[in-house]
């Protein structure tokens, strides 16, 4: 057995972020900038108003109290987008709205609610500092300043700054598309009945969302009997051609164990820097993984649980490399252990199926998500997150316990 460590290495190091490609930025969220991002001129782009009142000289308003107010002539109305028709002179007053441009000489504004504006003249009920409620250009971003560097996650502000730097399409990372199939002879796909000794084909379905929700283009390459030749030729014909473009990464299940009809493995070991390995982590200790003709293939083991957490382990990492995630791993989280995880020393990490809470102590609580067989894929539907137990006796109710928060 290797430690997951070592394995995630292996895997790591055939795993490269995609070339960039230019997206408009509305199809850009949850992607990875594969550019660097300059705002050529400030943002704001002129000093304006943050809020609708009237625009003034503050030294105007001197002494000014809500029942000894100033009067000011109003000489001109500034709504947002338009500008002054002349500058602000001493003693006046413009009306302005919210985002409209500070007129040339004014320095302040008062908000309307401080003010009672009578036909062209308006009392302001309140002294105002120099600069009051005025957003200055560049107040946001300055000029020529670098936004965004490579490799920075977009979100929906990111996509907003983007639009206010002016730029309609930018640089990200291509997105993979990854192709899932299933291998097993006793496999039927849902919708058709089963017969003796038969289940229904429920890994693709799985694997597939796992792909979609990493970030890649999920592609469904079927189900494979257990033969030698018709998985050969699948692999082949995937990373050849499917509807025509190429898969970046495959993702099989099932066939990779010790058993007499495990030919996924078999085929992985015969083409070359293929290598199964036997990790040591409880579910999903096999795993036969490398590249062929360039393409990653990850061979998961075929019980529905393994397949997941394999996937969690390996292959999502692996999408999210080529997506340019810089951190491509989940990060551990510490929550407390509402029961006792109890387990024996058999040199594995243990990756238990658990419901994750936040609760009002302020710390995240986990519960066991129910039967912990391999098999058992209920209890991973209710899960949430996995608790990891290193090698030893496990956690006591009450003990510290570190969790892959899945969703
Ligand atoms: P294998 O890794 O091929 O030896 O399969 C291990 C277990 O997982 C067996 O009980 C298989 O029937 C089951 N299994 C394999 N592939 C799938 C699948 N696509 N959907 C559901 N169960 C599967
Ligand atoms: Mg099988």
């Amino acid at each position: 057995m290797i430690p997951l460590e070592d394995a995630q290495a292996r895997v790591a190091a055939s795993i490269a972020p995609l070339d960039p490609v230019v997206v408009p930025i509305g199809e850009a969220a949850g992607r990875i900038l594969a550019e660097a991002v300059t705002a050529q001129a400030p943002i704001p782009p002129f000093d304006n108003t943050a809020m609708d009142g009237f625009a003034v000289r503050a030294a105007d308003t001197a002494g000014a109290t809500e029942t000894a107010p100033v009067r000011l002539p109003i000489v001109a109305t500034i709504p947002a987008g338009a500008i002054a028709p002349r500058p602000l002179e001493a003693g006046e007053a413009m009306r302005i709205m919210t985002g409209a441009p500070i007129p040339d000489g004014a320095d302040a504004v008062v908000m309307v609610e401080l003010t009672r504006a009578d036909g062209d003249e308006v009392d302001v009920g309140a002294e105002v500092p120099v600069g009051n409620h005025i957003r200055p250009i560049g107040d946001d971003l300055p000029a020529d300043a670098v936004v965004y560097e490579p490799g920075e996650l977009l979100t929906a502000a990111h996509l907003g700054v983007l639009a206010s730097v002016g730029r309609a399409t930018v640089a990200v990372h291509r997105r993979p598309r990854v192709g899932v199939f299933s291998t097993g002879d006793e496999l039927v796909p849902p919708g058709q009945p089963l017969g003796p000794g038969q289940i229904h084909d429920s890994n693709r379905y799985s694997l597939l969302q796992l792909v979609a929700e990493a970030g890649a283009e999920p592609v469904d390459l079927g189900l494979l009997p257990d033969d030698e030749e018709a998985i050969e030729a699948a692999l082949r014909s995937a990373i050849e051609t499917p509807d025509g473009a190429p898969v970046d990464a495959l993702v099989t299940s099932g066939g990779v164990s010790m058993g007499d009809f495990d030919f996924v493995k078999a085929i992985l070991q015969r083409l070359g820097d293929l290598n199964w390995m036997q990790v040591a982590i409880r579910p999903a200790k096999p795993l036969a993984f490398g590249t062929l003709l360039g393409v990653p293939i990850f061979g998961l083991p075929g019980n529905p649980v393994s397949s997941m957490v394999s996937f969690e382990l390996f292959a999502g990492p692996a999408i999210r490399t080529m997506l340019g995630h810089r951190e491509p791993q989940r990060r551990a989280q510490w929550a407390i252990a509402d029961e006792t995880f109890g387990r024996r020393p058999d040199g594995k990490t243990h990756f238990v199926r658990v419901v994750a809470r936040a609760e009002s102590d302020g710390a995240l609580h986990v519960r066991s998500a129910g039967g912990q067989g391999s098999h058992q894929l209920s209890a991973m539907a209710r899960a949430n997150a996995l608790a990891v137990l290193d090698d030893g006796s496990g956690v006591q109710l009450g003990g510290k316990v570190r969790v892959l928060v899945l969703r």
